[in-house]
């Protein structure tokens, strides 16, 4: 029997706005001394009422529009009820059937190492919604006894969750599409989805489905597998590689057997590489939805939603097709400049600053990518000057130098005649008049050296 993965994702991204989802705290709460970062609100105390941050819920929405869901005109925050001590008010603030996006879509390019190809795939993007984090559990010895101890600063910072249809089939496609939404989110400036530090976690949805003969993606909920193993909170790309191929092994194995995986919840082991139960899955309807009553809901016009659309910066699929056209650039050129917003901003910068002495956005493409230049110490205009004295005369041809030198001397006899009387000055000004010969900068002193080799 042949098996095919079924794989959806939810990541759960966390906002960087100045203050938390609720309340006035700081959001800015990593490494800072343990319930320093708290108040009422995001304590959960008895009467303590929350007021939506707007830079957030702009920020969600933008999320969606980069990731090209519809943005619907009417939306809700919900209650997600359930008892843990981490979460003090017994429920968090999130959304359920009514979230700020919806129905998008992302496409990659994906790279099978093992069969050397390359394809495009479209997964489709099913909601974008906002929710609060929860605060943090930690589980230490204080004088000899295990204790539970819980840091509330988190409590209530703002997380964004990105859930996608059941679209991808491999570990590898998954990887794709967590570095390109990883890219998005910096290039919005929203988050830095930095994974050490939480700011992005990985949930992996994992099933497998015989492959029919006619077989192909996207799968119609019909022909779903009627089970899913979820594995929770993952903190890099390469843990969740493992834990989707330790899945697709381990229910490979049931499937062979007749039997069918369980449902369930499990976590991922980062000493043994595996997963383990952690709970039998549970039903939205133990969460008890309903909606939030003291948050109204959002009404949106559409002109909010395109004002919204027309500050958000170009983004990484759109710049990476105009540096190629541009500027000229190979794919890999562009895609390497394109990485990072900062990284390309400096680019653009710098071929600005190049126009002037003639530097060609090729040759700082190529300064940034092979000399990897410092961007905090180095200044754009100062890499173009490097890049001005470098510039190696063997680009020009020493035949050709020569003969322009011939020229200029025979043109300029009295700066010639100075010189071999002593007049140091001179020598400059035909280094000058030879360089005005060439369309591009070239080395001042090789020229200087070839015309002391002339003048002797
Ligand atoms: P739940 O209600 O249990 O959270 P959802 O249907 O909302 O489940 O889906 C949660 C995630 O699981 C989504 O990313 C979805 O794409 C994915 N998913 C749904 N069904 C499957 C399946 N059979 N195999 C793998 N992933 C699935
Ligand atoms: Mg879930
Ligand atoms: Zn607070």
């Amino acid at each position: 029997m042949k098996l095919t993965p079924i794989i959806g994702l939810e990541v759960h991204v966390e906002l960087k706005t100045k203050s938390k989802m609720f309340c006035g705290c700081s959001a800015d709460y990593f490494g800072k001394h343990p319930n320093t970062h708290t108040c009422p609100v995001c304590l959960g105390l008895p009467g303590a009422l929350p007021v939506p941050n707007k830079r957030a819920i702009e920020w969600c929405i933008m999320i969606g529009l980069a990731l090209n869901c519809d943005i619907p005109l009417f939306s809700k925050f919900d209650r997600k009820n359930y008892f843990y001590p981490d979460l003090p008010k017994g429920y968090q603030i999130s959304q359920y059937d009514q979230p700020f996006a919806i129905n998008g879509s992302l496409k990659l390019k994906v790279k099978n190492e093992k069969l050397k190809k390359e394809y495009e795939k479209t997964i489709r993007i099913r909601r974008v919604h906002q929710e609060e984090d929860t605060g943090k559990l930690i589980h230490q010895a204080v004088n000899g006894e295990k204790v539970s101890l819980i840091d509330f600063n988190r409590s209530g910072v703002p997380l964004v969750e990105i859930v996608t249809e059941p679209d991808f089939e491999s570990a590898e496609e998954v990887i794709e599409y967590l570095k390109k939404l990883q890219q998005i989110v910096r290039y919005l400036g929203v988050s830095d989805a930095n994974m050490e530090r939480g700011e992005m976690r990985l949930e992996p949805n994992i099933s497998l489905t015989p492959r029919i003969s006619n077989f192909q993606f996207p799968i119609s909920n019909e022909n779903l597998p009627k089970y899913k193993v979820e594995v929770k909170n993952i903190n890099s790309f390469k843990f969740v590689e493992k834990a989707i191929n330790y899945e697709i092994i381990r229910q490979t194995e049931i499937l062979e057997k007749g039997e069918t995986p369980l449902q369930e919840t499990r976590g991922f082991v980062e000493v043994s590489n595996s997963t383990v139960s952690q709970r039998t899955k549970e039903e939205a309807s133990d969460y008890r939805y309903f909606p939030e009553p003291d948050i109204p809901p959002f009404r949106w016009i559409k002109s909010q939603i395109s004002n919204l659309k027309s500050q958000m910066p170009e983004l990484p699929d759109k710049k990476l097709k105009r540096f190629g056209k541009e500027y000229s650039l190979s794919p890999s050129d562009a895609e390497i400049l394109t990485r990072q917003r900062e990284v390309a901003d400096y680019f653009e910068k710098a071929v600005n600053d190049g126009k002037k002495f003639k530097v060609s956005p090729k040759q700082i493409s190529n300064y940034i990518i092979h000399k990897k230049p410092n961007m905090k110490e180095v200044l754009p205009a100062s890499l173009v000057q490097s890049i001005v004295q470098s510039t190696r005369v063997a680009d020009v041809g020493e035949d050709k130098l020569r003969k322009v030198i011939e020229k200029v001397v025979k043109a300029n006899p009295k700066a010639a005649q100075d010189f071999k009387k002593g007049k140091e000055n001179a020598i400059m000004y035909l280094v000058g008049q030879v360089m005005r010969e060439f369309p591009q900068r070239i080395d001042a002193e090789k020229i200087k050296a070839s015309l002391l080799a002339k003048l002797k």
